[in-house]
């Protein structure tokens, strides 16, 4: 008598413990889809965004409404073609991403609510191992966060759709492989899509870099 009306117990016992694990099970399947977790902060990064050239390890951008601009007088400028490719590689790698990119005519550089990404062409402080660079200028208000991010592209060619993928994704907080956890070849791991060392060849930004960038904005 006490065994019979045990055991029916015990299966609806088992049967609410699954209900109650699915919700949870779901959650974990999106977080664990990436194939590597690549976004600032990682365990093979700081945990801090520190701004300069030779800060952190590119940090995250503050929200998903992403507000640009391309130096369009000086130093700097980026001529009419250059301006093209940075506006193809944001139309065809993060505007189907959940970030919102929005060009910014009437740039802000300092205070609060500065444009977020200032997109510049020129060769000033960059390592001569490098084509591209991308730093934070002013840390936002979160640790991880940036408010202001430049990226600086050699001209005379350099400016390529995959590398604008590439040094936008630092802009947004997408680590290189060996900063990624786990850590992928750098060079080599084409799920790394354009954040791969060099990027030529590479211009797609992938599922991989596309699942951390919706996970985090
Ligand atoms: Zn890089």
């Amino acid at each position: 008598m006490n065994k019979l009306s045990r055991r029916p117990a015990r299966r609806r016992f088992t049967a609410m413990v699954a209900i109650a694990l699915a919700p949870l099970l779901v959650v974990a399947g999106v977080a664990w889809a990436a194939a590597t977790d690549n976004m600032f902060p990682t365990s093979h990064t700081g945990g801090a965004c520190i701004a300069g050239m030779n800060g952190s390890a590119p940090c995250q951008t503050d929200n998903k409404e992403v507000y640009f601009y391309m130096d369009s007088a000086g130093e700097y400028e980026l001529e009419a073609v250059d301006k093209q490719t940075v506006n193809s590689a944001i139309d065809g790698e993060y505007r189907p991403t959940d970030l919102a990119f929005h060009y910014d005519s009437s740039p802000v550089f300092s205070g609060s609510g500065e444009t977020d990404i200032i997109y510049q062409e020129g060769s000033t402080g960059l390592p001569d191992s490098a084509a591209g660079m991308t730093w934070c200028d002013a840390v936002g208000g979160d640790v991880r966060d940036c408010d202001q991010q430049y990226i600086r592209i050699r001209g005379n060619g350099y400016i390529t759709y995959a590398r604008v993928c590439h040094e936008t994704g630092h802009a947004v907080g997408l680590q290189h492989g060996d900063l990624a956890s786990p850590q992928l070849n750098k060079h080599t791991d084409t799920r790394l899509g354009c954040l791969l060392t060099p990027s030529d060849g590479h211009p797609d930004l992938g599922a991989n870099n596309r699942e951390n960038i919706n996970a985090t904005y």
